[in-house]
């Protein structure tokens, strides 16, 4: 649970301190107030990088050498505080006023949910930006998942250089074969888990969707360049016997779970081609509130941040969201409370976000 943040040349802020409370929260402002720039902060102390960027000079207030960000928050009733320092070459992150150099480090992490407009790319962006999100909440839900993504990723990575380097193709070939033993079991481990999740995944997506939609039927199904009905480790051992020649001369690695996809489809129409922006959506808050509900079963401290999103959905998808978040910590941003006044209690906190000193 979040309890209170404080951004120092952060953005367009010079300074902010902000309190939250336990569960409801709204943070009201009109446009380019930084409102996105909060939940962007919050973000990042939670997942050690931003989501709307990975250049740390983007971070810093124009005009200024370094920027500055802590929260503090509860987790297990106990009080944590996260600080980092952000310089246009690196981060410094202290957890408790110890340093800490990855996000394995970080101890009882600060979990957040996210919802904000660029979600919709999801669905209607290329394949890298579903299988990045699929990662996003696998990681959280699955430690041994995040280590054998790292290593999957590293060992993909050499041996691509490999490709790039080697002339003589003998030598080359018995190069990738010690590269691919790794790379077939590590691959394999990883579409096993993506697909049981997506299977999991795409019955609670369902239901949320028919609820909320009332006819439509959405689906999820993971989309590999092997067949996955089979024995998935012995299938890459024969694509990748049959594909060595290909790679070698193309340079690159051709099969794998780097290059799989989820097949997203709205009464069997592929969603990403021919869905409205209404039906886009009710996809993507069904697919967030079942992303909310499993890293809840996972962990119960979540923050669901919701950023801009709550004006674009109708009464009923509001009503649906507000219950689905229950009694958990929620920080929304508006612009205008007529977009929820007859929806919600007056416990709210309003946190109006009006000087940028
Ligand atoms: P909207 O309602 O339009 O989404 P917002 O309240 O979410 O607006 P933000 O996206 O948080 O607004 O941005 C607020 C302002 O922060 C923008 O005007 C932007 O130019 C400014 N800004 C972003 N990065 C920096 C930076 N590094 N230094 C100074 N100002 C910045
Ligand atoms: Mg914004």
């Amino acid at each position: 649970m979040l309890k209170s943040l404080k951004l120092v040349n952060y953005r367009s802020f010079s300074k902010l301190y902000l309190k939250f409370h336990p569960k409801k929260n709204i943070i009201l402002a009109n446009n380019a107030k930084g409102k996105s720039n909060v939940v962007e902060a919050i973000y990042m102390l939670s997942f050690l990088k931003s989501f709307r960027t990975e250049r740390n000079a983007e971070l810093i207030k124009f005009g200024n050498a370094s920027s500055y960000a802590s929260f503090e928050y509860l987790a297990n009733d106990i009080l944590n505080r996260i600080e980092i320092t952000i310089e246009p070459k690196g981060k410094l992150v202290k957890q408790n006023d110890k340093m800490i150099k990855n996000a394995k480090e970080y101890n009882q992490r600060f979990e957040a949910v996210l919802f904000e407009p660029f979600d919709l790319n999801i669905l209607k962006g290329a394949p890298g930006l579903r299988r990045k999100y699929i990662d996003s909440i696998l990681t959280r839900l699955s430690p041994s998942y995040r280590d054998e993504l790292l290593s999957y990723n590293k060992v993909l990575m050499n041996r691509n250089k490999a490709l790039k380097m080697y002339k003589d193709k003998n030598s080359l070939k018995a190069i990738l074969k010690s590269y691919d033993t790794q790379l077939i079991t590590l691959g394999a481990a990883l579409v096993e888990k993506r697909k049981t999740f997506t299977e999991n995944f795409n019955t609670i997506c369902k239901d949320i969707h028919k609820e909320l939609s009332g006819t439509d039927e959405l689906n999820i199904v993971y989309k590999s360049n092997i067949d996955i009905e089979k024995d998935i480790k012995k299938a890459y051992e024969e694509a990748f016997n049959a594909n060595i020649d290909k790679d070698i001369d193309r340079k690159s690695t051709a099969l794998g779970p780097h290059r799989d996809d989820y097949a997203i489809s709205i009464n069997e129409n592929e969603a990403r081609k021919f869905a409205s922006q209404g039906q886009l959506r009710t996809a993507m808050l069904s697919m967030k509130i079942a992303e909310l509900k499993m890293i809840r079963s996972f962990n119960k401290d979540v923050t669901l941040l919701l950023d801009d999103v709550f004006s674009e959905l109708d009464k009923k998808r509001k009503k649906y969201l507000l219950d689905a978040v229950g009694d958990m910590q929620v920080i929304f941003t508006l612009q205008d409370m007529d977009d929820i006044k007859d929806l919600i209690d007056d416990d709210y906190l309003i946190i109006k976000l009006e000087t940028n000193e």
